[in-house]
């Protein structure tokens, strides 16, 4: 069933969470748009620009990593000072009353932390921590910035618009921009997230189909689920015949496999159920 009314949305997903309590929540980067932070995807899942740097490329390619950090300087900012929305303050509030259990998120804002939700897993990592690529060493990307700054001042005096995942529209010579290395071994620095390429750690993905096949069904908002990462989880929930449902704008990869979808705002349709009485 496909439903475009947010109070009709808000109703029959209020029926679903109460049916198969507690859900297993899955969100994607349709969640965070209200929090400014940009989306890589249109409503049918395309890309909206580039595709983002691979990981294999981060590691081989210095000027690459120039141009990384060169964006992410203006981009990041973003993304830091970004606040939670309606939506995840809505889901904390449902996970607060036991209608939710694990939230599985692609990502890497740690919105869902702010908004006061427990039980996150971050699938792809978070944003605001480094970690050495030699050492494993972790550090805050707020001193990776910083130290962005201090060796590059007129890179930071650049205009640049944001776009997703921390990265900025800015098109110069890097050539001379100054990457910080590990303080501690002189590694290679990277943001402690799973880059396209790369692969989800596998104890986070157990313990995440675990949460899944512990709960009553997946619910999945603001994601095309595009990416397998995600996609496996509406796979598993089908093999195992617990019931999905998707709050998303467009279509999706599971559209064939959820009983309920919501083609609905996901601030409107989340604070909407709020206010439904029980
Ligand atoms: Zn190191």
């Amino acid at each position: 069933m496909q439903i475009s009314d947010v109070t009709e949305a808000a109703s029959a997903l209020h029926q679903f969470i109460q049916q198969q309590q507690p859900l297993t929540v899955l969100t994607g980067a349709g969640l965070s748009t209200a929090s400014g932070i940009p989306d890589y995807r249109d409503a049918k899942g395309q890309w909206k620009r580039n595709p983002p740097m691979q990981h294999q490329e981060f590691m081989r390619d210095g000027e690459l990593r120039k141009r990384y950090w060169g964006r992410s300087m203006h981009g990041w900012p973003v993304l830091y000072n970004a606040q939670p929305n309606a939506a995840h303050h809505a889901l904390a509030e449902l996970q607060h009353q036991g209608l939710l259990g694990t939230i599985i998120t692609q990502n890497v804002d740690g919105l869902h932390q702010r908004a006061g939700s427990r039980d996150v897993i971050d699938l792809h990592g978070y944003a605001n921590d480094m970690i050495c690529m030699s050492c494993q060493a972790r550090s805050p990307r707020l001193a990776m910035h910083e130290r962005c700054i201090d060796l590059n001042p007129h890179f930071a005096a650049l205009q640049a618009g944001s776009a997703p995942d921390g990265d900025a529209d800015l098109e110069t010579d890097f050539s001379d921009f100054r990457v910080p290395d590990c303080t501690a071994c002189g590694g290679i620095l990277k943001p402690d997230v799973v880059y396209f390429g790369d692969n989800v750690p596998r104890e986070r993905v157990e313990r995440a189909q675990a949460a899944l096949r512990n709960s009553g069904g997946l619910l999945v908002i603001g994601s095309s689920l595009m990416v397998f990462s995600g996609f496996r989880f509406a796979r598993q929930a089908a093999a195992d015949s617990q019931p999905i449902a998707l709050l998303t704008l467009g279509t999706t990869r599971a559209d064939s496999l959820a009983q309920l979808r919501l083609n609905t705002d996901i601030s409107e349709t989340l604070s909407s159920l709020l206010l439904t009485p029980a």
